[in-house]
């Protein structure tokens, strides 16, 4: 087949589109909001809410293969189209929706998340500050992005009358960390595995912000583990595609954060810096072709996103020598909002 199906419509869906359309394919787009930058980009686009399930086996009927660029498409509805059409296969996005969940999965996998509680009711709150100590995080089970969704509770009197929404949380200790690195895999239909360097990764107020490689030896020293797990979480889903797993690197070893089951922000360096980037292979590993070197192609590569307001100065980053500029198209900045990014190699 040569048409494949994205569900969402974001930069991550862009970018894959993009590496698509290098290798000969067509793109259609699936997604609920009217402006997609991926749609930009892509034969067709299919704008529809999620549940809308004529919709979407309509969208299916004109696609040999379906993926996502977005985690949290509700899977009930993916439940009626082809299960062979899709990759990876929804379990993975059930698995990585509820933090709860995922976390429990890396647990039955011999990782090790921080110490955590899953919080149904308000009353619970109180019970699991004091089983877990501060400081810790409070995270929405669902929906969270970019740190989103989240409180920080320093002390016990900060979890005083806050709300538990429907969907839940997890209350979880706060690590410390000497960095955050991801372990970004591809596994292709035939099991094969491969991984991309573990950058070292900086968050500012919760969003990516900056990758860069060689990441510090205490990353080398614990990503061979981190691969391990990683890798299991693969096999375990029977996983095709790229699988993110993201890692704070602490004195006590990797602890695993969360996972994407997707392509990622912190892989976007690999366009310019990795011999086949991480969108390729995606689309490589979904349509069955044979997955590509993952190698990096320099020892020293730097990745800074383009956040909020101010971002889209596309003169003054290309003034930057050797830099690699992406602009995401989307038609207005806002705080906080990822809305393109630079590489820079060697
Ligand atoms: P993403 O955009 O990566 O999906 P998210 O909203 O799902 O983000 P997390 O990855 O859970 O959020 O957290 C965002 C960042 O907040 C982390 O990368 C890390 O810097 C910090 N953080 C989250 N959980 C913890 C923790 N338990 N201990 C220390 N720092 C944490
Ligand atoms: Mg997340
Ligand atoms: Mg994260």
């Amino acid at each position: 087949g040569s048409t494949i199906g994205i569900l969402g419509g974001g930069q991550l869906g862009r970018m894959l589109a993009m590496s698509a359309a290098q290798l000969g394919y067509r793109c259609h787009i699936f997604a609920p909001e009217r402006e997609s930058v991926a749609a930009e980009v892509s034969a067709s686009f299919t704008c529809a809410n999620w549940h809308d399930t004529e919709a979407l086996t309509q969208f299916a009927q004109d696609c040999d293969v379906i993926t996502y660029e977005f985690e949290n498409v509700p899977v009930g509805p993916l439940a009626k189209l082809p299960q062979d059409m899709l990759a990876p296969a929804p379990r993975a996005l059930e698995v990585a929706q509820d933090r709860a969940r995922e976390k429990r999965f890396i647990q039955d996998a011999g990782g090790t998340p921080a110490d955590f509680v899953a919080i149904d009711h308000d009353s619970e709150l109180a019970d699991a500050v004091e089983r877990i100590g501060v400081p810790g995080i409070l995270k929405t089970r669902r929906d969270g992005y970019d740190g989103k969704g989240q409180w920080s509770i320093n002390e016990r009197a900060d979890a005083q009358g806050v709300r538990i929404p429907e969907s839940g949380c997890v209350y979880e200790a706060r690590m410390n960390f000497e960095c955050e690195f991801s372990v970004i895999l591809v596994r292709g239909r035939d099991g094969e595995v491969r991984f991309w360097d573990s950058t070292r990764n900086r968050h500012d107020d919760g969003i990516l912000a900056h990758c860069e490689l060689p990441a510090p030896a205490i990353v080398a020293a614990q990503v061979e583990q981190a691969r391990d797990m990683a890798r299991k979480v693969a096999n375990a889903l029977n996983y095709i595609g790229v699988l993110t797993l993201e890692f704070f690197a602490t004195a006590g070893g990797p602890v695993f954060n969360e996972m994407a089951p997707r392509v990622h922000n912190s892989g976007h360096w690999t366009i310019e810096g990795a011999v086949t980037s991480q969108f390729e292979n995606h689309i490589r590993a979904i349509c069955g072709l044979p997955l590509g070197t993952t190698d990096s192609t320099s020892a020293k590569i730097m990745m800074d996103n383009l956040i909020g307001e101010g971002a889209l100065d596309l003169a003054r980053h290309l003034s930057r020598p050797g830099a690699h500029v992406h602009l995401y198209g989307k038609s207005e900045a806002r705080a906080g909002r990822k809305m393109g990014h630079v590489t820079r190699v060697g």
